[in-house]
């Protein structure tokens, strides 16, 4: 396998009846990264992430790796391994943490794998698994998971589905301190081979894990920089920290 794609958005806007809620941001994250994305309710983070995704029509460019994304489909998108996590859970909760990740790796395997295929766990959900650290609980119930466990699932069907591409939205809302402290240790395992995007609030969170920040604010970028420099920049704190 090659090495991670960087992420490369340029003058990216989204409008919506004439509102911009996007309105001419450029932002790189380098193969490899984790950047974390903030700003008040309504700056625009998850219009960026809906554009990337292919959800919202955008102007401007966004590429990953060699390729454009914008004008894709979002079906077009996901397969060239752009993958996305909800703040609600999309996992299907009557179904095993297994049986969640053979449906997620399904959507990859041709009908030759799976002829080939007889029996025991496929390696790519193994290692998710082993990613995830869901191993000692594949036929649970994924209803029946921990609230924290439930996002380390949705993380591991898209890894199971090859996406090179993370983008998450709040993964550590709601979860206990151990939980977050085990999602900040898994990010930093995904990001060694993969991109990662995080919609995140939770500054103890940020603090600990994050290395670039990028804040937003109606819909332009406002600051970028470590936890640290964006903290102290009075721009971010007029708006943001609200001092
Ligand atoms: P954030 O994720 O940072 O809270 P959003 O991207 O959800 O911000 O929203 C940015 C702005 O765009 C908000 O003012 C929101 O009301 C507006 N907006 C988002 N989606 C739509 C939509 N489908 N139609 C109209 N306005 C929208």
């Amino acid at each position: 396998m090659s090495g991670p794609d960087g992420l490369a958005i340029r003058d990216l806007r989204v409008s919506f009846d004439g509102f911009t809620a996007v309105d001419g941001v450029s932002l790189d994250v380098p193969p490899g990264d984790i950047r974390f994305l903030i700003g008040p309710n309504g700056a625009g983070k998850t219009t960026l992430v809906d554009a990337v995704t292919g959800l919202v029509r955008a102007t401007g460019s966004v590429r990953f790796g060699e390729h454009e994304l914008l004008g894709r489909a979002v079906h077009r998108i996901s397969r060239l391994g752009v993958g996305r996590t909800f703040q609600t859970s999309t996992v299907f909760e009557e179904l095993t943490v297994l049986q969640n990740l053979d449906i997620a790796a399904g959507a990859r395997r041709s009908w030759a794998t799976l002829v080939r295929r007889r029996h025991g766990v496929p390696d790519e959900v193994a290692a998710a698994l082993d990613t995830i650290g869901l191993a000692g609980h594949v036929d649970q119930l994924a209803g029946t998971l921990a609230h924290g466990q439930k996002q380390w699932l949705e993380i591991g069907m898209l890894l199971v589905q090859d996406a090179r591409l993370l983008l998450l939205d709040e993964p550590v809302a709601g979860m206990s301190h151990e939980e977050r402290d085990a999602t900040g240790t898994l990010l930093e395992k995904v990001s060694r081979d993969r991109t990662v995007v995080v919609i995140e609030h939770d500054m103890d969170f940020l603090r600990r894990f994050a290395r670039t920040v990028t804040v937003l604010h109606a819909g332009k970028v406002l600051s970028e920089g470590t936890v640290a420099q964006v903290q102290a920049d009075p721009r971010v704190q007029e708006v943001y920290l609200g001092h």
